[in-house]
């Protein structure tokens, strides 16, 4: 018998709910271990206090005798709160977080020690980050990286540590991880926004980028998680027969979270209370054993941040519950894979969202405005979108059997079609008092307030609007919602920075009024991006040729996505908005071609020796069971016996068969891998991995999976889909 298989379903059909106490009320927990503006006012001296909320607002600079106040201040707090160690908090481009805890514990001689945490150290740091992907930009043995502290982001108490959010830069100040970037494009977007709102209201300050993360996950009993190698090394199933039953009955979706699963949902939300994550909604998702977290969206830059730190936490959490959590966007071949819908929106100072359709022509000429440069945006970016959601991981989402298509388009519904289809007639130049009141009343006055048609329920759409918000669906469950946020924001930047200049450019030199010149130049946007409007079905033939015919890309593989990302184009383009330069382009997509390439490495290793060492094995063994019983019904029958062993004749011999494709496959994939890896460039050695040694994987599954039909349960080593998920 598979010892461990059986083991790990016996302890798994053991286990109990563990038990949640919730003491006290969510409104009362929340933000407890969080530095926020609360905790702020209390710990810290006014000056002190009033400078971190200029630099939240206004990005002023913190001076060091008043980091000082903040580091006493923060010190303090987090002592009283039980912490004993700090850690400068970040996300390098591994694309997990990473911290190096420091003890507050000092001794100064004489047998005494004290508490100390000071400006110095609040501020900067230096990790040894060496062995951080850098894409050549810093000499590995120079180790020469600090951390900045990000004050937008308010520090928190994780356990016993203060973590204190922070950007990690190279000495030469190119950008180590993702929130630098991202930083600079929020920036960005902030300003460029803002000049565009002045056309509608003077009073608009600041424009901040606000973000709805939607985070899909499979929760998979530990042990029977752990019991697969294939999970445990690459976060996803390489093999693995699908089960008779998958999530074809519909049972699973919205319906009744199972005990475990709701328990464990509950110690997270407590924990997310306590660190100011605003989860909100949670429901089981369409596949079994799949589900979803929801927070209430917030400013961008905090729900990246509280993205990660929310993935580590399930991590831990789960432990407790003696469960895995699968980030990766397909652990199982044959039901549905994990996403991450990045809900986004722009909203002023003045407490408008600029995507929202508002009361009145006016207000809903502004969300015209940046409705219809959003889908320019996206429009003349849609490969550099598609690039920024690429990874060895999305890659069987996107452009494989599952929607959204690695093609990118925009869902907005009926109603609003019908507004642009309008909005395409308007007259060139100066428009008709008349024209202008039609407009007013019946063409933008009759925008409703709310949208009920934006729900867009077949939900293939990559990039949709859903009422006051654009969807972006195509973000993988895995990855960090940094770079889509990097990118998308700033592409919308540069897209209304030439906005405005092409509408005062028609006011100043045709003397159009204001209206006329927005109305223009919206006309020929509308006309401009039509290729990217689509309301069908994405997941189709039909569409595949036809998006072709319009030029789309549709890139469905990582090497070749990723690519636009070092065109002239992209590296102007975040040149020119100050958010990469052009060695933080480069470096980043050589980081994440390497990335690519160890990537399917590992799996190519891993599948190589489950295939040789667990499933080859293991069909011999049955094999040598069937060849006995030939043996001895031949002993009974005679020369007759072939009429009782002509069953397991064929089994004997299509076992051999897959055997040897194994094998053969096997010694391919290996052959590949090596050919790839002698292959110094890495663009091209990425290729070799996507094209050469990839698909040998579901030539090796193919037989395995077979064999796994074929061979006695009881002997199976490798934990069934059945028992992945539908052990609750
Ligand atoms: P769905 O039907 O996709 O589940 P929801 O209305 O539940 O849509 O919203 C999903 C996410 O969108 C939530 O995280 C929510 O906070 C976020 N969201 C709602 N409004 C906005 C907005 N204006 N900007 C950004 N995110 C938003
Ligand atoms: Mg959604």
């Amino acid at each position: 018998m598979s010892t461990l298989r059986f083991h790990a379903i016996k302890e798994s059909l053991n286990r109990k709910p563990i038990k949640i106490e919730e003491l006290e009320r969510r409104s009362a927990i929340f933000g407890q271990n969080v530095f926020n503006e609360d905790t702020m006012r209390q710990f810290l001296t006014k000056e002190a206090f009033n400078s971190v909320m200029d630099a939240i607002q206004n990005g002023s600079k913190i001076d060091r005798v008043v980091a000082d106040h903040i580091s006493t201040g923060m010190k303090e707090w987090a002592i009283s709160k039980g912490a004993t160690h700090y850690t400068h908090w970040f996300q390098p481009l591994t694309g997990a977080t990473a911290e190096k805890h420091d003890a507050f514990f000092e001794p100064i001689g004489g047998g005494r020690a004290i508490e100390k945490f000071g400006g110095g150290q609040l501020v900067q740091q230096e990790p040894d980050a060496s062995s951080f992907p850098n894409g050549g930009i810093r000499n590995t043995f120079e180790a020469r990286g600090y951390t900045a502290w990000d004050p937008t982001s308010p520090a928190f108490i994780y356990g016993t540590t203060l973590c204190i959010p922070t950007v990690f830069v190279a000495y030469t100040g190119e950008a180590l991880d993702y929130k630098t970037p991202l930083l600079r494009a929020l920036q960005a977007i902030d300003s460029a926004a803002v000049d565009v709102c002045k056309y509608f209201d003077k009073n608009v300050k600041k424009v901040n980028a606000s973000l709805g993360w939607e985070q899909e996950y499979f929760l998979i009993d530990r042990a029977l998680a752990t019991s697969r190698p294939d999970i445990l090394m690459t976060g996803r199933t390489l093999l693995g027969h699908s089960s008779a039953k998958g999530q074809q009955l519909d049972d699973h979706y919205f319906g009744t979270i199972p005990n475990r699963a709701m328990a464990y949902m509950r110690d997270l939300e407590t924990e997310c209370m306590l660190l100011g994550i605003p989860v909100k909604t949670r429901h089981n998702e369409v596949a079994p054993n799949q589900f979803e977290l929801a927070p209430i969206y917030d400013e961008a830059n905090l729900a990246v941040d509280h993205n990660s730190l929310l993935m580590d936490v399930m991590d831990k959490i789960a432990e407790r519950h003696n469960f895995k959590v699968l980030f990766h966007e397909k652990p199982f071949a044959g039901v549905n894979g994990s996403g991450k819908h990045n809900n986004w929106s722009l909203s002023t100072d003045t407490g408008v969202n600029l995507l929202g359709p508002g009361k009145t022509p006016m207000s809903n000429l502004q969300f015209l405005t940046f409705f219809i440069n959003t889908i320019k945006a996206v429009n003349d970016n849609e490969e550099l979108l598609r690039a920024t959601i690429a990874s060895a991981s999305n890659d069987h989402r996107l452009g494989a059997n599952e929607a959204p298509p690695a093609i990118i388009s925009v869902f907005i519904g009926e109603q609003l079609t019908k507004v642009l289809n309008e909005l395409e007639n308007v007259t060139t130049g100066k428009l008709s008092p008349e024209e202008k009141t039609d407009l007013k009343l019946n063409v933008v006055g009759k925008i409703p307030e709310i949208l009920l048609d934006n729900t867009d329920r077949n939900r293939t759409s990559p990039f949709a609007f859903t009422g006051n918000k654009f969807e972006f669906r195509a973000v993988g469950s895995k990855a960090n919602c940094a770079s889509p946020m990097t990118v998308l924001n700033t592409i919308m930047a540069k897209q209304l920075i030439d906005f405005k200049a092409e509408v005062d450019a028609l006011i100043e030199k045709k003397s159009l009024k204001k209206d006329e010149a927005i109305f223009n130049v919206l006309r020929e946007y509308i006309k401009k991006s039509k290729n990217i409007l689509f309301e069908g079905n994405g997941y189709s033939e039909e569409w595949e040729k036809e998006a072709k015919k319009r030029g789309l890309s549709n890139n469905k593989t990582t090497p070749e996505a990723l690519k636009v990302k070092v065109s002239k184009k992209a590296i102007k383009l975040f040149e020119e908005l100050g958010v990469m330069n052009k060695i933080e382009s480069e470096a980043r997509y050589e980081i994440e071609v390497e990335e690519y390439v160890l990537h399917i490495q590992i799996e190519g290793r891993v599948l190589g020796d489950i295939a040789r060492n667990h499933v080859v094995p293991t069909a011999v063994r049955y094999q040598n069971i069937l060849i006995e019983n030939v043996k001895g019904l031949k002993e009974i029958y005679g020369s007759d016996f072939k009429k009782f062993a002509k069953e397991q004749l064929n089994l004997i011999e299509d076992i051999s068969g897959h055997i040897e494709a194994i094998n053969s496959n096997v010694t391919k994939m290996t052959d590949e891998r090596r050919s790839a890896n002698n292959v110094s460039d890495v663009e091209k050695k990425a290729h070799a991995y996507c094209f050469k040694v990839k698909p040998l994987f579901d030539e090796i599954r193919y037989h395995c999976d077979k064999l796994e039909l074929l061979v006695d349960d009881e002997l199976w080593p490798l934990t069934k889909y059945r028992e992945l998920l539908f052990t609750k």
